[in-house]
């Protein structure tokens, strides 16, 4: 039996371009316990190019709501002074 295995964009079908995306981002992951962390191979998406751009502006405004609706900064480090 062959099997051909073909990559597009989990979101808009494009075989141009294409790049992984990491479902979990990694400023939440590195908090994940040991094995957690380890097992981390479905955790990835195939996104063309714009489509992982227009993801990433998004997901950054929900990261900064987050942050200060929660008052966890994204890169862990929560300063004191503001
Ligand atoms: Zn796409």
């Amino acid at each position: 039996m062959i099997v051909f295995l073909i990559q597009i964009c989990n979101c808009c079908g494009s075989e141009e371009y294409l790049t992984q995306h990491h479902v979990i981002p990694n400023s939440y992951r590195k908090f994940f316990p040991i094995d957690l962390k380890s097992n981390n191979f479905h955790d990835i998406l195939i996104l063309c190019g714009d489509c992982h751009s227009e993801y990433e502006l998004k997901a950054n405004e929900l990261k900064n709501k987050i942050a200060i609706d929660y008052d966890v900064p994204i890169d862990g480090v929560k300063n004191e002074d503001v």
